[in-house]
């Protein structure tokens, strides 16, 4: 395998040492509360390793559990305690939602502020603007890991498949901020056929999808940088949305799935919650 992994705990070790020392330096343990709304076996995996991480760090984790019948209105208020709370400095709330829950405007009730998970309408306009204190996390850790090949992104051929809000849009918003000609492709891309040749002039390729094997390794472009975001489950292994094997042997740099994005994304999320922390002292 000519390519060279980029493995996400070793990036998310450097962030965290800068972050013990910022926490440090806060004179206080920053809190964050996690709201979780019904019982998921995904949810609680996450809370777990996201409690896991923030214990590691010195941050206080406090799960909030809400019941499966919970109203949007009730959940509304439930935020706005928390919105009110001064000892609370970020807020998260975990997905799945039961579906009398809008999930999609439901970060917008929590207070810019303590939107951690970079999803308020006033922070994801501050990516739109290129002054970005607090970024949606997965896309932050795609950044982060592209960043950490050395690579120069001037002018550089970016393709991104996949545009949802939490990944493919505000990455493509971070990498226009330092001037790469950035592509984004979606079903429309695929449904007319045109995937295949978008990913063959990408220098870097970035996936999040949730579909294994869409890019096929032979699309990928000698020497790439290959980020995928995508996590499947296939007969009790979690893969990517990449044909790994084949497209490592062409890429100059490659995510493993598991073990590249997630263990940053997690990471990004306390950033998120530090630089929180830093903007209410202020
Ligand atoms: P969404 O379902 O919100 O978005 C998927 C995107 O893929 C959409 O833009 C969709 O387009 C596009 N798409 C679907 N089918 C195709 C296709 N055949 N060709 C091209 N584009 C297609 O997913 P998320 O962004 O939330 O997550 C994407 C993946 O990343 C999932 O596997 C998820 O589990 C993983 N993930 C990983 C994280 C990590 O930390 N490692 C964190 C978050 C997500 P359209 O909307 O037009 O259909």
């Amino acid at each position: 395998m000519p390519a060279q992994l980029l493995e996400g705990k070793i990036i998310a070790a450097e962030i965290k040492d800068k972050l013990k020392q910022e926490i440090a330096s806060l004179g206080k343990k920053p809190v964050l509360a996690s709201i979780i709304v019904g019982e998921n076996a995904g949810a609680e995996s996450y809370c777990k390793s996201q409690a896991k991480t923030a214990e590691g760090l010195g941050i206080e984790y406090r799960l909030e559990r809400l019941s499966a019948d919970t109203t949007q209105a009730s959940l509304v208020d439930f935020i706005k305690k928390l919105n009110n709370d001064n000892s609370v400095n970020g807020i998260i709330i975990q997905m799945p939602l039961p579906k009398q829950i809008d999930y999609k405007s439901i970060s917008s009730f929590i207070a810019p502020d303590k939107d951690i998970e970079g999803m308020h309408p006033q922070n994801l306009g501050k990516v739109l603007m290129g002054k970005a204190k607090i970024a949606p996390c997965t896309a932050s850790a795609a950044f982060a890991l592209i960043e950490a090949t050395g690579v120069n992104l001037y002018g550089k051929e970016v393709v991104i498949v996949g545009h949802s809000e939490i990944v493919g849009k505000p990455l493509s918003l971070l990498l226009l901020e330092k001037f790469a000609t950035v592509t984004v492709c979606h079903i429309g891309t695929s449904d007319a056929g045109k995937l295949v040749d978008h990913v063959k002039k990408a220098e870097i390729l970035v996936v999040a999808v949730g579909k294994a094997g869409l890019i096929k390794g032979e699309w990928i472009k000698e020497s790439a940088i290959v980020i995928d975001v995508g996590i499947n489950r296939i007969n009790d292994k979690i893969v990517g949305d990449v044909e790994f094997e084949e497209a490592a042997e062409r890429a100059a740099y490659i995510t493993p799935v598991p073990g590249g994005v997630g263990p940053l994304t997690v990471t990004m999320l306390m950033r998120n919650l530090v630089e929180a922390a830093k903007i209410q002292q202020r």
